[in-house]
């Protein structure tokens, strides 16, 4: 037997609690990983707080990504005592996820753990950090260059956002990070970001073309924040967009589109392509600093799982929050 976090649906309302489980209670699936480590991302806090309907089968075991080490394999690619990652795919929402200490998988789901991570550090990137990095890898491809202007991150202080600080800044990009929280305005600049924009700011009425201010963005949170962005995007500038934590709205025009070459770049990190995936990781092993390790992430064990969960619907999470489930 051993723990998992299990939610269950109670009188239309879901109630998360650690059980003991056992292999026979996992899923089908090729991979038996003994996991280390998993971690809270916005869906996590969605799925766990019962707010977003991501979870449609009960009992689930959340935790849309881990690390771990292989128990047994039926697929060629894996071998028990290799170490490995799951991110998306579905697990935590359609199949039992990471917040367990088993996780059972399809072997099509997992990468390999990249060579120049440890399995924490794997984690407190994350989902989140993988997101940045695919949002920074679209911004490269659509040829926006560090000389070319400053970089806009929204949602800076969170998971995503403050990985995506880091690596532009990294990467020799000037970022400019958007926050609701004054508070963060020291750690943001620690982590790269030269100034701050309040979010208050970017939430006053926008008009279709507005005075051009940005290179390009990353975009975690869409509504009328992402139209604000869009509006203030240079000439053949670019965004990425991947959130939704303002809004899955987007109330915009054409206007910066066709008069202004401006591009919008969906970014998804569930069905990415295993290449493109390990490119994404490859990016964050080799430019995320350790910085962003020691200042930006947290360790919690799976019963403080749900408290958390309330706190990143809440927009109180600061950077990545790890699960330890040794
Ligand atoms: P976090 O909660 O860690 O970060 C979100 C940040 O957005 C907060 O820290 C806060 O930053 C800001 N924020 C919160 N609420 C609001 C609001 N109402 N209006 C404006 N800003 C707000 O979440 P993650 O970083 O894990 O995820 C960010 C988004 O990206 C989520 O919507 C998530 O679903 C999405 N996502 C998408 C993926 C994909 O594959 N497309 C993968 C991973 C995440 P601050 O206080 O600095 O303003």
């Amino acid at each position: 037997m051993f723990n998992a976090l299990v939610l269950q649906q109670e009188e239309q309302k879901t109630v998360a609690a650690v059980a003991q489980i056992s292999e026979s209670d996992l899923p089908q699936g090729e991979v038996l990983v003994q996991v280390d480590y998993s971690s809270l991302n916005y869906k996590d806090g969605l799925a766990v707080t019962g707010t977003g309907k991501i979870i449609r089968e009960f009992p689930m075991v959340p935790g849309i990504d881990f690390v771990g080490t292989v128990v047994s394999s039926d697929d060629l690619r894996y071998q028990a005592g290799q170490q490995v990652v799951l991110t998306g795919w579905g697990v935590g929402e359609n199949h039992w996820g990471g917040m367990a200490q088993k996780a059972r998988v399809k072997a099509d789901w997992l990468v390999p753990l990249n060579d120049s991570l440890t399995p924490l550090q794997s984690m407190q990137i994350g989902t989140a950090g993988l997101t940045a990095s695919l949002c920074v890898m679209a911004l490269q491809q659509a040829n926006v260059q560090p000389e070319d202007g400053e970089i806009l991150v929204t949602g800076a202080s969170g998971g995503v956002g403050s990985v995506a600080v880091s690596l532009l800044s990294q990467l020799g990009y000037q970022v400019v990070a958007v926050t609701g929280r004054a508070e963060n305005e020291a750690w943001l600049k620690q982590l790269g970001a030269s100034r701050i924009v309040m979010r208050d700011e970017m939430l006053e009425k926008s008009r279709a073309l507005d005075k051009q201010l940005w290179a390009g963005a990353v975009d975690t949170v869409g509504g009328p924040i992402l139209a604000k962005v869009l509006s203030q995007i240079n000439y053949d500038g670019a965004v990425a967009a991947c959130g939704l934590a303002n809004s899955f709205d987007l109330p915009t025009t054409v206007m910066p589109f066709i008069l202004r070459a401006v591009k919008l770049i969906g970014v998804d990190s569930v069905y990415c392509p295993f290449d493109k995936r390990q490119a994404a990781w490859q990016l964050l092993a080799q430019q995320l600093p350790q910085d962003y390790y020691q200042q930006s992430c947290q360790t919690v064990a799976l019963q403080q799982v749900p408290e958390q969960a309330s706190n990143i619907i809440a927009g109180k999470v600061k950077g990545r929050i790890v699960v330890d489930l040794n």
